[in-house]
C-alpha cells in the first residue's frame, strides 16, 4: 500500500511542484481517500483538478471528499494526517481458539483459583513469573504489529486500583451515570473500529486473579440516575464481558454479589455467547445481559471472528428465561446504503426474539472515534468503509458523522424502537445535551 501512496504523492508533486511537504501530504491523502471511495483510479481524480493554487486544490477536493459536509462545516473539523499504511500491520482475522503460548504471572497469584484453572486449561503454555506488568511492559515494547500477537500471551496479575470506577465517558457529553467493574483487559475478537486496538499497550490478555477481594459493597459505590431506576455498574468497557468466562468463571462471584445487592443493577456487556455459567447460576432482574447488536451487513463487514446477529439473540433469549434482564446497544450504529432498512430489520428481529418484559434498555451511538484510531484502522483494515464516510472532528476532538446527520440516525432509531413498546427506555451514548435534547 506504502507504494501506491508514494505513488500518489509523487503525481502530486509532479502536478503540483511548489507544493511543499505538508500541503503535498494533505493533497495526497484526500486523493487517495476519494479514489479509495469511489473505487477509481488516482489519476483520474488529480486529472480532475483544474486549480493551481493550494487553497483552491484543497477546497476542490474536500468538496469531492465530504459533499454532505463541506457546506456545513469548518475547515479544521477535516481531519487530514499524513498516510502511512504498512501491509504489515493488518489485522490477523483467523479465527482460532485461545490458546496462549505464554503465561506471564506475578508470584502473588499463584495461589489463586484463577492461576491453578489456567494451569490445567493450558498445561502446555510456558509459564513465566514476571515481577509486575509495568517492568515487563518497560522490557518489552508495544507496537501495532504485535497487536495481532495478544492471543498469544496471558498475563495473570493481581489488580491494585482499576477495578471499580464512573465510566470515563467523553468531554462535553451527558453522562448517562455508569461505573465500571474492571474484570479484564483485551478482547480476542476483531471489530475494525475497536477502540482497543488504538488504546491498548500491551501484546496480550490481562485477567486479574484477585476479583472478589472487590465484589464488597464498600467498594462498588455507584452513581444514582433517575433515568434508570436503580444505579448501574458493568463490566465490558476494556475486554468483553464473556468472552473468558469459561476460563474465569468470574460471573459465579459477581452473580452471586449482585443477587445479594438488588438495589444496584450490574450489566454484563458482550457480543459472545459464551453464556453457559449464567444459565447454571441462573438470574436475577437486577442483573442484566446485553449484547452490542448491529445490522447483519455491519457484523459481517466489521464484526470479525464475533457471534452472528442471530447467535446473540438466541443466547439473549435463553438468558432472559434463565431470570435475567436483557439489554441491547446499537454500538456503533454505521452509515451504508441501505442503513435504515438494516437496522429497521434488526430492530423486528430484538422484538421478534425477546419478549418486551424483559428488555431493560436500549442504547444508541453512532460511529465515534479518537482521531488516532484513524491511521490504525486504515493499517490494520485496508478494506474498511467505514472510514469512507464522511467523520469529522466534534466538540471533544473524536471523529464523528456531522450532527445533522446523528440527529437523523437517532431519530429514526428511536422511533422505530418506540413502535414497538413506547415505554422501553431508550438512551444516547456519548452524545452531548443538545442532540439528547432533539431525541427526546
Ligand atoms: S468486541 Fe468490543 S472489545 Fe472486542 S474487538 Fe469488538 S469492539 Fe473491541
Amino acid at each position: 500500500m506504502n507504494n501506491k501512496i508514494s505513488l500518489i504523492g509523487k503525481a502530486i508533486q509532479k502536478k503540483f511542484s511548489l507544493f511543499g511537504i505538508n500541503k503535498s501530504r494533505e493533497i495526497t491523502r484526500l486523493v487517495f481517500e476519494i479514489s479509495k471511495r469511489d473505487s477509481i483510479d488516482f489519476i483520474s481524480v488529480i486529472n480532475s483538478i483544474q486549480e493551481t493554487k493550494y487553497e483552491k486544490v484543497k477546497n476542490f477536493l474536500l468538496e469531492k471528499r465530504y459533499p454532505k459536509s463541506y457546506a456545513i462545516s469548518k475547515k479544521n473539523n477535516f481531519y487530514l494526517p499524513d498516510l502511512d499504511i504498512d501491509d504489515n500491520n493488518k489485522a490477523n482475522l483467523n479465527l482460532s481458539k485461545f490458546n496462549p503460548k505464554n503465561v506471564y504471572y506475578t508470584k502473588e497469584v499463584i495461589n489463586s483459583h484463577l492461576y491453578n484453572r489456567i494451569k490445567i486449561f493450558y498445561p502446555n503454555s510456558n509459564f513465566v513469573e514476571i515481577e509486575n506488568l509495568k517492568n515487563f511492559l518497560k522490557e518489552n515494547k508495544f507496537s501495532i504489529q504485535k497487536y495481532n500477537n495478544r492471543k498469544e500471551n496471558l498475563f495473570l496479575i493481581n489488580e491494585k486500583y482499576d477495578f471499580f470506577k464512573p465510566c470515563p465517558c467523553s468531554k462535553n457529553v451527558k453522562s448517562c451515570a455508569y461505573s465500571i467493574l474492571n474484570i479484564g483487559y483485551g478482547c480476542l475478537y476483531e471489530c475494525s473500529y475497536c477502540f482497543l486496538q488504538g488504546y491498548q499497550n500491551v501484546a496480550g490478555i490481562i485477567l486479574p486473579c484477585n476479583l472478589v477481594d472487590f465484589l464488597s459493597i464498600e467498594k462498588i459505590k455507584p452513581v444514582n440516575n433517575k433515568m434508570f431506576f436503580l444505579p448501574r455498574v458493568g463490566s465490558g468497557e476494556f475486554t468483553d464481558s464473556l468472552i473468558f468466562d469459561d476460563i474465569t468463571l468470574f460471573s459465579y462471584d459477581i452473580v452471586k454479589f449482585f443477587k445479594d445487592n438488588k438495589n444496584i443493577s450490574f450489566e454484563f456487556k458482550t457480543k459472545s455467547v459464551n453464556i453457559d455459567n449464567l444459565l447454571k447460576i441462573g438470574g436475577q432482574e437486577n442483573i442484566v445481559v446485553s449484547w452490542s447488536i448491529n445490522t447483519k451487513e455491519m457484523i459481517q463487514e466489521n464484526e470479525h471472528c464475533t457471534p452472528q446477529l442471530e447467535e446473540r439473540l438466541k443466547a439473549a433469549q435463553k438468558c432472559a428465561k434463565a431470570g435475567y434482564s436483557v439489554g441491547f446497544h446499537f454500538d456503533p450504529v454505521i452509515l451504508y446504503s441501505n442503513w435504515k432498512q438494516g437496522y429497521k430489520k434488526t430492530i423486528e428481529e430484538i422484538f421478534d426474539f425477546i419478549d418486551i418484559k424483559y428488555i431493560k434498555w436500549i442504547s444508541i451511538g453512532s460511529l465515534r472515534m479518537v482521531s488516532s484510531l484513524k491511521k490504525i484502522i486504515e493499517n490494520r483494515f485496508v478494506d474498511n468503509k467505514i472510514l469512507d464516510e464522511e467523520l469529522l472532528l466534534s466538540y471533544d476532538n473524536k471523529l464523528r458523522y456531522e450532527e445533522n446527520t446523528r440527529v437523523k440516525i437517532y431519530k429514526y432509531l428511536v422511533e422505530e424502537i418506540k413502535k414497538k413498546n413506547k415505554d422501553i427506555v431508550v438512551y444516547l451514548c456519548m452524545e452531548n445535551s443538545g442532540i439528547w435534547n432533539k431525541i427526546f
